[in-house]
């Protein structure tokens, strides 16, 4: 009898493995705990503002190939747009502006060479003596790795941008999410799902797992012999199911979300240096700041005095609203990265999926997203699988 799989988890990499098994003609059910698909990358309608807004702002890179597989596979593509193969930055200091591409970066070759050199340690201790640390090399392990240079898995850092500046062009283009995350990362996969004919089940949190049953907060499922089981779900819910999964540190990302008196243009992500905020997204009439790797809540009168010229909007503080993500990311030390665990268990037919798990990426969607078609692949036996 053909295996029926069961995902837990209905973020990116449950959305993904459960994506996989049911494109492959197998039967899938998704369970999720919280009344809504998206887990740490979702949108939803904020009533202070009356916009609908994302939990935080999301930026996809040409290099991560299997999440825009995802999103072919899914249909949201179509609410994706490609920016060009460029950074830019603006001081809100002094407000000098520049941009970055992979052909003209603001640091010197021997910066950059050892920047991606492979050893270990953190990356002030590589970098931290370099010129262009302050204005460059912090503001981008920040964005990477939600941790501080101080901390931050060198290896891991120069991994990341080995594989962004060998993608070329292609590989640094940026990719943005103008509707929001639900609309192209989450609403398609589950309309094309429920096309597929899977299961999916809103308000289920799973509270044991047994080699019969999976037991959630009101009923229980029944594991036929065959059966198998992904469990797409972040450490911290782990902990309670599958002891021995690792206990692992957690950053923050902070966004502020303010509503503009009118839709403004600026089309691209602005990387902000000398202040407290440290990214610009903005959609329509809504600016959001993200502060990664936050320690205290931030003062948006300041974050909005640090905006505020970059976007020529000379106003007193406009509403806003502050989402802090307290576990956004794995704190990416080095030893964070060598204990970061595969994706079998010591149980039959039970597969982990998750950002978390060890990848070439820090915790980030092209890792979640890869890593659920890797369980995908496992619980049904088939290298092959694929997602474009
Ligand atoms: C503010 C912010 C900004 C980010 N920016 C970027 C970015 O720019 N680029 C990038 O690539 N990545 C970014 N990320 C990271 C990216 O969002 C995550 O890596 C990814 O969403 C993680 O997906 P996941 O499926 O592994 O985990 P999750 O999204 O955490 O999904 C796990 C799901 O399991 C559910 N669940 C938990 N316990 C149970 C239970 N017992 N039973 C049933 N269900 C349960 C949860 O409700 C959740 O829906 C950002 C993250 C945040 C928070």
């Amino acid at each position: 009898m053909k295996p029926v799989v069961h995902v837990v988890g209905a973020g990116l990499a449950g959305l993904a493995a459960a994506l996989a098994v049911a494109r492959s003609g197998h039967a899938v059910h998704l369970y999720e705990a919280a009344p809504q698909a998206g887990g740490r990358c979702r949108s939803f309608h904020d009533p202070v503002l009356d916009r609908v807004i994302d939990n935080g702002s999301h930026l996809l890179l040409g290099v991560n190939r299997v999440a825009l597989d995802y999103l072919k596979a899914s249909g949201g593509l179509d609410f994706v747009h490609a920016l060009p193969p460029r950074i830019h930055f603006a001081h809100v200091g002094n407000g000098h502006t520049w941009t970055a591409s992979p052909t003209r970066l603001p640091v010197s070759a021997w910066e950059v060479l050892r920047a991606v050199w492979p050893g270990g340690g953190t990356v002030a201790q590589r970098l931290g003596s370099c010129r262009g640390f302050a204005d460059f090399w912090q503001p981008l392990c920040l964005a990477i790795m939600n941790t501080a240079p101080a901390a931050a898995d060198a290896r891991l850092f120069a991994r990341v941008l080995r594989a962004i500046l060998l993608g070329g062009r292609a590989g640094f283009r940026g990719y943005a999410f103008p509707h929001g995350l639900s609309a192209a990362l989450i609403d398609p996969a589950l309309a094309r799902l429920g096309e597929l004919g899977a299961g999916i089940h809103f308000g289920q949190r799973l509270t044991g797992i047994s080699q019969q049953w999976l037991t959630f907060a009101e009923r229980a499922v029944s594991l036929g012999k065959n059966d198998r089981v992904i469990l797409a779900l972040p450490p911290w819910a782990l902990e309670s199911l599958l002891p021995d999964n690792g206990n692992f540190d957690t950053e923050t990302i902070t966004n502020v979300h303010f509503r503009l008196p009118h839709a403004h243009t600026l089309s691209h992500p602005l990387g902000l240096i000398g202040g407290m905020g440290q990214w610009l997204f903005v959609r329509g009439d809504v600016a959001s700041v993200t502060i990664s790797a936050a320690q205290t809540p931030p003062d948006a009168a300041i974050l909005w005095r640090e905006i505020a010229p970059v976007l020529d909007l000379h106003l007193p503080l406009p509403p806003h609203r502050v989402v802090q993500e307290k576990r956004a990311t794995l704190r990416h030390t080095p030893s964070s990265s060598r204990r970061r665990p595969g994706p079998t268990t010591d149980r039959d037919g039970v597969f982990l999926a998750g950002d978390w798990l060890a990848s070439p990426w820090p915790c980030t969607m092209e890792s979640a997203i890869s890593s659920g078609l890797a369980a995908a692949r496992l619980a049904l036996g088939r290298d092959d699988l694929r997602l474009s």
